[in-house]
């Protein structure tokens, strides 16, 4: 089920106060409609009725569901999440869970689980690319899909790279993924993880150091 609330917005242009309906909760399964917005960045903007600035609006606790491919993320923008408190519900949670702190990370979740890849091995991808490109310490990847506009059937991986220099895009060559997706699996990295994980560059450092 999808859950919207209304809350009380300030525009950060003319600080006029509006009442907007936001989304707690979007459940992709049984209401698809909200994925195409979600993807398009729709479903998180908002429109000031006053002086028509938009800005971006997300629940800090959002939660978006895919019943159909089993995965569930839980937004905790503002670090408030309490995993413990939702024990009793371990056993009815899909089989893959994360915790995300902010929406580009939600929104990267859902297209790489959408894209049937791992995202642990994203992550670790990540890193692996970056180290590549040094220089630049304040650059964040997020990854966009498969296929480049040349080739939109074709399975190399595209990325967004943000960093100060601006926004660019970059493909990674579907058996880098491959081959990293191998060997951390001989590796023994990729055993099931618990409720709740969170799978970022953190996770993926971690990973590598031990
Ligand atoms: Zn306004």
């Amino acid at each position: 089920m999808s859950i919207s609330e209304e809350q009380s917005i300030t525009c950060p242009g003319c600080s006029a106060t509006s009442r907007v309906r936001i989304h707690r909760s979007v459940n992709v399964t049984t209401e698809p409609s909200l994925k195409e917005q979600l993807v398009t960045g729709r479903l998180f903007t908002f429109a000031c009725p006053s002086c028509g600035r938009t800005s971006r609006v997300v629940h800090p606790e959002l939660v978006y569901h895919d019943m159909r491919r089993g995965f569930l993320l839980q937004m905790d923008a503002l670090g408030k999440f309490d995993a413990a408190s939702l024990q009793s519900l371990e056993s009815s949670l899909p089989a893959v869970t994360r915790v995300v702190h902010d929406s580009n990370a939600l929104l990267e979740k859902v297209k790489i689980f959408d894209a049937e890849l791992d995202d642990r091995v994203i992550e670790v991808l990540k890193l692996v690319v970056a180290s590549q490109k040094a220089g630049d310490t304040a650059m964040r990847y997020l990854f966009e899909g498969t296929g480049t506009p040349s080739n939109p059937e074709g399975r190399d991986l595209r990325f967004t790279l943000l960093s100060s220099k601006g926004v660019t895009g970059l493909a990674v060559p579907r058996a880098a993924y491959d081959d990293l997706r191998t060997k951390l699996e001989a590796a023994g990295k990729l055993i099931p993880l618990s409720a709740w994980a969170v799978v970022d560059a953190d996770y993926a450092r971690l990973m590598l150091e031990t």
